[in-house]
């Protein structure tokens, strides 16, 4: 299987319009990240996870022809603002794409895209398929096992597909999540910045620290703020952790 990073910011992506960063900047294109966002392809499945405000481009910029399945971590903007964007892809598909996220969620899409459902049904608007998602889930070759864990007082829904798993805005993964992540190939987590630690994302050091906590050889961070340097905060990592950049492709 395959994974590719649509997207490695955090929620106001870097660089931050208006200036608010560092003020020397480097050309690094590793430094430029769109919000979080990953596409993980297997030979029977196309998933998508999350869908934030660059999705459109995220999409055009990886070629992602169709998308089987779609996984929303949780409700916050920067990983749902571009859900609109999933029209084409009804279009071209012809039949509603199926969604695996956490009730909450489900709940708040239905309250602020209420124009996609009945009754306000909009006539062309996204047709998404709730499914339930109380445990793991089948989709073709890949089973889907629900991660939830905690992002300040709210849960957020991480997901691990076959041997690859995937958490972002967490900053306590509880025990029974812990072990159902132990024995991925791949863990994707978010790491928001070095330091000072921030109420509901793991700082780097914390991510790494969680990262040997359960033992997986190949750590990818996301939902980097302006203030890491790819360059010189990668210098600064063990072996099995490495910063995800925009594009990066990581196969199992
Ligand atoms: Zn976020
Ligand atoms: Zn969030």
């Amino acid at each position: 299987m395959k994974l590719t990073f649509l997207g490695t910011g955090t929620s106001m992506g870097v660089p931050v319009a208006g200036g608010f960063g560092p003020k020397n900047e480097t050309n690094d294109p590793r430094n430029h990240r769109y919000r979080c966002s990953a596409w993980i392809q297997t030979p029977e499945r196309s998933i998508v996870i999350d869908t934030g405000p660059e999705f459109r481009l995220q999409t055009l910029r990886a070629g992602i022809g169709r998308i089987d399945v779609l996984l929303i971590t949780h409700e916050h903007n920067d990983h749902l603002a571009g859900l609109d964007d999933l029209r084409s892809y009804n279009y071209a598909q012809k039949k509603p794409i199926p969604v695996y996220t956490s009730k909450q969620t489900e709940e708040s899409i239905r309250h602020r895209f209420s124009y996609m459902f009945p009754p306000n049904k909009t006539p062309g608007s996204v047709d998404l398929d709730f499914k339930p998602f109380n445990g793991p889930v089948t989709e073709g070759d890949c089973e889907i096992i629900p991660l939830p864990v905690r992002h300040g007082k709210m849960e957020v829904m991480g997901f691990r597909i076959n041997d690859i798993s995937y958490i972002t805005d967490v900053n306590k993964i509880p025990d029974e999540t812990a072990e159902k992540i132990r024995g991925s190939k791949i863990l994707v987590m978010s790491g928001l910045r070095w330091s000072p630690p921030h109420p509901t994302h793991y700082t780097i050091p914390e991510a790494v620290e969680v990262s040997k906590e359960l033992n997986i050889a190949n750590t990818y961070l996301i939902h980097m703020s302006p203030f890491v340097d790819h360059g010189q905060v990668s210098a600064r990592l063990p072996d099995r952790v490495k910063l995800a950049f925009d594009q990066l492709e990581v196969s199992v």
